[in-house]
């Protein structure tokens, strides 16, 4: 019955999402229909759509990429896995695709090992969807911190990033299905996130950075057994 309902459960969340997926499908591949159909027509000027016509299908590809990974049987077996660890796996992972852009990402606090239950690779794409967002909003050279704080029972791990921060007015609309201001963007990595997070018992939250720049906060509980020490 367990296994029943994580299945239900996530065939539920893939109907909800159905109609805004079938609708995002639909908006890029009008788009390559109506310049395949003037490219054969040799009647307009053609420059450029070949260009428009390749990043539309790799849009298509970035959405695809992202509800295979929610569509996935990823383990969500719960195993006591150190949180710095993880953290340090994910940092080291985009340090090195972010070199191209300088955005060097440094964890700054070490407060030794810290266990928390968890589906170890939920949670490395939680980190991953993350810091891509702050790697995309930071300009070239722009550093990145990763903190951690113990808090009693919990952990609260830190992202700040100095990029160009959320404009007040769209924050509340942050995680909601396909959201994106980003031209390329899928708009799912933060809906993801907070259900994984959610199902992690933890909370996740935006803040502005000072001077300017993002702060995520995850909020995670202790295993059992570090709680007590
Ligand atoms: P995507 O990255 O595909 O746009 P996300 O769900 O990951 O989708 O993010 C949704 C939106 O939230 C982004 O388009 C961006 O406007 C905003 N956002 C998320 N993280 C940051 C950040 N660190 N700095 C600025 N804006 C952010
Ligand atoms: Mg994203």
């Amino acid at each position: 019955t367990e296994e029943l309902l994580r299945k239900s459960e996530s065939f539920s969340l893939i109907g909800e999402l159905s109609a805004g997926i079938a609708h995002e499908i639909r908006n890029p591949l009008t788009s390559i229909r109506g310049f395949a159909q003037l490219l054969f027509s040799e009647t307009e000027s053609i420059r450029g759509y070949r260009e428009l016509v390749i990043s539309e299908v790799d849009r298509i590809n970035a959405i695809i990429g992202e509800l295979l990974f929610l569509a996935k049987p990823q383990s969500s077996d719960l195993i006591d896995k150190d949180l710095i660890t993880l953290l340090r796996q994910t940092i080291t992972l985009l340090n090195a695709q972010a070199h191209l852009t300088e955005n060097e990402i440094v964890m700054e606090t070490n407060p030794g090992s810290l266990y928390i239950r968890c589906a170890e690779n939920k949670l490395k794409q939680v980190f991953i969807n993350i810091l891509k967002n702050a790697i995309e909003a930071s300009p070239k050279g722009a550093g990145i911190k990763v903190k951690v704080i113990r808090r009693k029972q919990c952990v609260l791990v830190r992202f700040l990033d100095q990029g160009k921060g959320i404009p007040a007015e769209i924050v509340s609309q942050i995680g909601s299905p396909f959201f994106t201001t980003k031209s390329g963007g899928t708009g799912l990595g933060i809906m993801i996130s907070q259900k994984i997070i959610q199902d992690h018992h933890g909370t996740l939250h935006f803040a502005a950075n000072k001077p300017k720049g993002t702060i995520v906060e995850i909020m995670l509980p202790l295993s059992v057994s570090q709680s007590i020490d």
